[in-house]
């Protein structure tokens, strides 16, 4: 079975992209990829027990105009930033493909939600690859879908329920025969790296930071020698876009 971890950027309504990106990852994966975050914290904060530090991409980056809370807070900037390059190269290093929706939202239709959208999308796109994974391999996987708690659970859950028996406007959905799953990315370190993958990718095309996202494109999910088809950009115009996202 693979999981794919989702978290979400740009909801704030001054963001001119909203973001919904994170990580599939075989079952077996799953203890790699939580085991490096442990080390990282082992290494970090010797000290910390309990509920664990949750690594939080936009706090490791930091904002000099607002306080970090908890423990990421008492570190200085260059450290906080050390634990980012590990996190990308666990990121790099990890048996997993990437998965990134990123929308316009000046291009919807007034009555569409960018979250319903982008899982619309999304939930197609890691279909296709788990079929794709079948035909070429033979190996037959089921996938199961995890999402960084969200206030817009409710209404994600009955639209999750109706792209998976009704299909989505791309096509049916043969491979994921349940409703994503809902839990905090405290509880689960694959949902911190679906957290820091998302960051990313919002900074790429809200603010055009290319230097770690160019470092995570070769892990999206690709097609031999074709399209990157794990980043999908739902530009506002038909505007020429020469990123990969829209390379045909
Ligand atoms: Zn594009």
């Amino acid at each position: 079975m693979y999981l794919l971890y989702l978290d979400e950027s740009g909801t704030q309504s001054d963001a001119r992209h909203f973001v919904l990106a994170g990580v599939a990852i075989h079952e077996h994966s799953v203890y790699w990829a939580t085991e490096q975050l442990n080390r990282l914290q082992e290494q970090y904060f010797p000290l910390a027990d309990g509920e664990g530090v949750q690594f939080h991409a936009t706090l490791l980056r930091g904002n000099p105009s607002h306080p970090i809370a908890g423990p990421l807070g008492s570190l200085v900037p260059a450290t906080r930033h050390d634990i980012l390059a590990q996190l990308y190269e666990i990121v790099q290093g990890m048996y997993g493909r990437l998965f990134a929706v990123v929308i316009e939202k000046a291009g919807l239709a007034g009555a569409d939600d960018p979250y319903e959208r982008a899982l619309e999308e999304i939930l197609y796109r890691f279909d296709r690859f788990l079929s794709r994974m079948h035909r070429d391999n033979n190996r037959r996987n089921k996938g199961l879908v995890v999402i960084a708690d969200s206030q817009d659970r409710n209404k994600l859950e009955r639209a999750s329920q109706q792209f998976l028996t009704g299909g989505t406007r791309r096509g049916k959905v043969h491979n994921i025969q349940d409703i994503p799953f809902f839990t905090r990315s405290r509880n689960s370190r694959p949902l911190q790296i679906a957290d820091l993958v998302a960051n990313t990718v919002y900074g790429r095309y809200e603010h055009g930071y290319a230097t770690q996202f160019d470092r995570l494109l070769p892990k999206f999910d690709q097609i031999r020698n074709g399209p990157v088809h794990g980043l999908v950009h739902l530009p506002a115009e038909p505007a020429p876009c020469y990123q990969p996202c829209c390379r045909p």
